[in-house]
């Protein structure tokens, strides 16, 4: 009997989580800070001391220097 190769244990539990840095802007006060996103956003205004920080939307640069060659 062949064995079956395509056996394997897929693990559905915990996802990876990465931590990131993420650019934010305090809640209260609205200064930049840079706060860490990983399960959730966890930051700490420098300016005021509110840890309400909100992640700021991360801006689309366009790719330059692509020539569209044929
Ligand atoms: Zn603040």
């Amino acid at each position: 009997m062949r064995k079956d190769e395509q056996s394997q244990t897929v693990s559905n539990g915990i996802a990876t989580i990465k931590i990131r840095e993420v650019r934010c802007a305090c809640a209260d006060c609205g200064a930049h800070v840079v706060a860490w996103q990983g399960y959730k956003v966890s930051g700490w205004c420098e300016n005021c001391g509110s840890y309400d920080v909100r992640p700021l939307p991360v801006p689309i640069v366009p790719l330059t220097g692509i020539p569209l060659a044929s």
